[in-house]
């Protein structure tokens, strides 16, 4: 199969990515000894000991609390007149941490994000309106720049304010957007509302990303706007999105291996699992200057793809994110994951476009209350009906994560939505108390 590459790197030979990445190594552990936090977390290493990228094990871990303990400017390999952008974490756990790059820095995630766009189809010719917020959040100018160094017309629409957001849909006759998952599913439904029929749309790309979601959501999406979805997938820590993106076979995202290196972790005994098991995503930029960041822990679980991919691509490909390790949630000593939870609701088709987890006390039981928004048109049916379709999800739900929730449906655009990323999870076991 014949692939056209954005950038060569894309189809190195493993041989030739692990000599890429262990000179980048050596590079990346010199440079950031030059940072107040790494001066002393790497002292006494070597960069002459690093012989291949599994030598990367020889090094130390750093942790979001070391971001945060060394807030703001700890890890900068040059003085901070250098740098020219600041980003900050969304925040979605825990305080901020900040990131700063230099002009290279942004030059080099620009291409990484350009790589991406180009690997599922978008050309300079296309139109391209990125939903995402800007501000401190990186899905907003990281994309955003990609986008334009990818050559085309850039719309900087933001989030919310669905009204514009269609208006600007129509007239300039969108090709691409980027959109948060939570948030496509929304606009849907105004863009109904309005009396269009999203699939009337001349979109033919999504790229969705920045929260997690099931391959049910993907499939609505679809079908929803008719285009193709693909995942993308950053965190602010290792630049913001670009770090690793689906190819048009939708089957894992390839991570950029001549950027980044890979190490998927038991997250309780911090080894390697084996290759093809679940675990932490622990990652090393081989390139950035400004903050450089070794086997940073991200919390989000994944698994790499067993196999080569189709596309031609040589660079390993993960699993979407199963969820973090902040998100699990612990019930009656059984561990659940919100993604569970969507992946057995979403295949159900009276189910809408939102729900959410509520976590419960009474007495000293804890309790799992589903709220699931149903379609209009199921709406409608007797009580019978409804009661029927609440032990059915009910009873999907038990079978995927061993415990009974208690099912509670709800109409059609009553449950609250967030701007940005969707808030799945509330937790009132504590507040009862
Ligand atoms: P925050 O941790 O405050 O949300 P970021 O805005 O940097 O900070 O978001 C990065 C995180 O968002 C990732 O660590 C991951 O948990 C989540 N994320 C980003 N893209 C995806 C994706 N495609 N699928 C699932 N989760 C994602
Ligand atoms: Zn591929």
């Amino acid at each position: 199969m014949s692939t056209e590459f954005f950038h060569s790197q894309e189809g190195l030979s493993r041989d030739e990515i692990a000599s890429l990445q262990t000179e980048r190594l050596r590079q990346t552990v010199e440079r950031a000894k030059n940072s107040t936090f790494y001066s002393q977390r790497l002292e006494g290493i070597d960069s002459d000991a690093l012989n291949s990228p599994e030598d990367i094990r020889l090094l130390p871990l750093t942790s979001k609390d070391d971001l945060r303990e060394y807030y703001p400017l700890g890890f900068l390999t040059q003085p901070v007149q250098n740098m020219v952008r600041l980003h900050a974490s969304s925040g979605t756990t825990g305080s901020p941490t900040a990131i700063l790059y230099t002009e290279q820095d942004l030059a080099n995630w620009a291409d990484l994000v350009a790589r991406c766009m180009y690997m599922v189809g978008v050309r300079p010719e296309d139109i391209f309106q990125n939903l995402s917020g800007y501000g401190l959040f990186t899905g907003g100018l990281g994309i955003h720049y990609g986008a334009e160094r990818l050559g085309c017309l850039t719309i900087p629409a933001g989030a919310g304010n669905s009204k514009r957001q269609i208006k600007l849909l129509q007239d300039f006759r969108v090709s691409v957007v980027h959109i948060i998952p939570s948030y496509a599913m929304h606009l849907a439904t105004v863009i109904r509302e309005t009396g269009i029929d999203p699939a009337d749309l001349p979109l033919r790309i999504a790229l969705i990303g920045a929260e997690p979601h099931t391959e049910q959501i993907r499939q609505r999406i679809e079908a929803i706007y008719g285009v193709s979805a693909y995942n993308s997938y950053g965190l602010s820590e290792m630049n913001g999105p670009g770090v690793a993106f689906e190819c048009p076979e939708q089957q894992g995202m390839h991570l950029w291996e001549d950027s980044y290196i890979l190490e998927i972790l038991d997250p309780e005994t911090l080894e390697p699992v084996p290759d093809g098991e679940y675990g932490e995503l622990v990652m090393t930029t081989l390139t950035r200057e400004g903050m450089p960041l070794i086997r940073y822990r991200t919390k989000d679980l994944t698994r790499v793809v067993p196999g080569t991919c189709p596309c031609g691509r040589t660079h390993r490909r993960i699993e979407r994110i199963a969820g973090r390790t902040d998100d699990m949630i612990i019930l009656k000593g059984v561990n659940i994951y919100p993604m569970q939870v969507e992946k057995i609701l979403m295949d159900i088709p009276e189910v809408g476009e939102n729900y959410q987890i509520v976590l419960e006390r009474s007495g000293y039981i804890d309790h799992m209350r589903v709220r699931v928004e149903i379609k209009d048109e199921y709406f409608v049916e007797d009580m019978r009906a409804l009661k029927g379709l609440e032990q059915k999800i009910a009873r999907s739900l038990r079978e995927e994560i061993l415990i009974s929730p208690k099912v509670e449906l709800v109409e059609h655009r009553s449950l609250p939505r967030n701007e940005g990323k969707a808030e799945r999870v509330v937790d009132m076991r504590q507040a009862e108390n």
